[in-house]
């Protein structure tokens, strides 16, 4: 434990130094701390920047994932050199460069009932940077197991939440959210989108939260929620309940264990980013193989794309009509004009296979009875891996 300051320290850290909030003591405080960001995100990316510029002691970073393209207009200490490398060891070099006097600590892992408490226990602070349901619940269980504070940030489409958990007999995750909404309900960044800043925004008030905790000037967000609308560039903070002496977490009845199947329980994992279902028999169901035949041959059929609007404008199959999922109730009459005695194939096409198959579901009671509906297995992201590498993924 340093007790006091380097010449070198004292000219990098100059300006926050002089801060009587901060001052030396406080200075020493955060670098004599350690912090615990999982998920190295759009979150994780801005928390480790500020936190490193500010000289947190010990940084320790969990991700299973790897940089990929998509992900560099959000996630910003990653670069187009680390695209295919580990996220934590993309945001290690990108840390080192910035302030050597950090040090890294790597977990090239999932977060897993078998591995947190081991992990978690080794850090003061712990910055939940994750995009998912079921790691929310084990990270806030472990942090209360441990007595360790939690500050928890998400960021989707233009919005975007903050707060501090379990600090100081506050209330834990739990006590807010005592069971996971139905796993259907979840979007994730990859299905409804996010604009890159909006993290940014989120990701460093968590690092201001962390670094006021750590300095001991408490944290603004312990029992109150910050949200952020971008559309409307409005900040709103919301009383929360207090800690709830019935919670299965923190409570008096705990009832944590290290054998909780977090995935099972929340009905979605971590590394499922995105959730296959199946709704039709093989019969409704053609491959993207299958249909480069119906294509190439010429064979007379109807493709409907079921995507909203915006994602059609991006990139389409050749001859398709949009027909967007929401709008599909009233468009019976619209897919009935273009079928004939010729013509009474429909293929039905989506992103990724699942609204296909709704729409499939809908149709096949609505259109003529000899009409044939069948929806393409794996949507346009299975066509451009397995048929056209040259159709783009968004
Ligand atoms: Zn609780």
């Amino acid at each position: 434990m340093a007790s006091r300051l380097s010449n070198e320290e004292i000219s990098r850290y100059g300006r926050q130094l002089i801060l009587p909030e901060i001052g030396v003591t406080g200075q020493l405080n955060i670098q004599n701390s350690a912090v615990l960001i999982v998920g190295c995100g759009g979150l994780g990316c801005p928390i480790a920047q500020y936190l490193s510029a500010a000289g947190i002691g010990h940084l320790g970073l969990v991700d299973y994932d790897a940089v990929e393209l998509g992900n560099l207009h959000r996630q910003v200490l990653h670069s187009e050199k680390t695209v295919g490398h580990s996220k934590v060891d993309s945001i290690k070099e990108a840390v080192t460069r910035l302030n050597s006097n950090v040090t890294c600590t790597v977990h090239h892992v999932v977060l897993s009932s078998s591995n947190a408490v081991d992990i978690i226990k080794r850090y003061d602070v712990i910055a939940d940077a994750t995009d998912n349901v079921a790691t929310r619940y084990l990270i806030n269980d472990s942090c209360v197991r441990l007595g360790k504070p939690l500050v928890s940030g998400s960021a989707l489409r233009f919005e975007g939440q903050l707060t501090v958990y379990n600090f100081e007999g506050g209330p834990c995750y739990r006590c807010i959210f005592p069971a996971p909404p139905p796993a259907e309900t979840v979007t994730s960044c990859s299905e409804g989108g996010v604009l890159g800043a909006v993290p940014g925004v989120i990701g460093n008030l968590q690092a201001i939260e962390i670094i006021k905790i750590v300095t001991g000037l408490k944290p603004s967000f312990s029992q109150k929620l910050l949200t952020y609308d971008a559309i409307t560039g409005s900040f709103m903070a919301i009383k929360l309940r207090p800690r709830q002496p019935s919670c299965k977490g923190c409570g008096e009845h705990s009832q944590l264990s290290t054998t909780i199947d977090y995935v099972q329980w929340c009905g979605s994992g971590p590394d499922d980013k995105v959730c296959q279902i199946n709704l039709l028999g093989a019969e409704d169901r053609i491959s993207a193989h299958e249909y480069q035949s119906v294509a190439n041959s010429n064979k007379p059929h109807l493709l409907v794309d079921v995507r909203p609007i915006v994602e059609y404008e991006i990139c389409s199959l050749p001859n398709s009509i949009n027909i967007p999922l929401a709008t599909l109730q009233g468009s019976t009459e619209l897919i009935t004009r273009h079928l004939s005695n010729h013509l009474s194939t429909v293929y039905i096409v989506c992103r990724r296979g699942n609204d296909s198959q709704l729409a499939v579901q809908r149709l096949k009671h609505q259109l003529p009875s000899a009409t044939i509906v069948k929806d393409l297995i794996g949507g346009l992201e299975t066509w451009s891996r397995e048929v056209d590498n040259s159709f783009p993924q968004y």
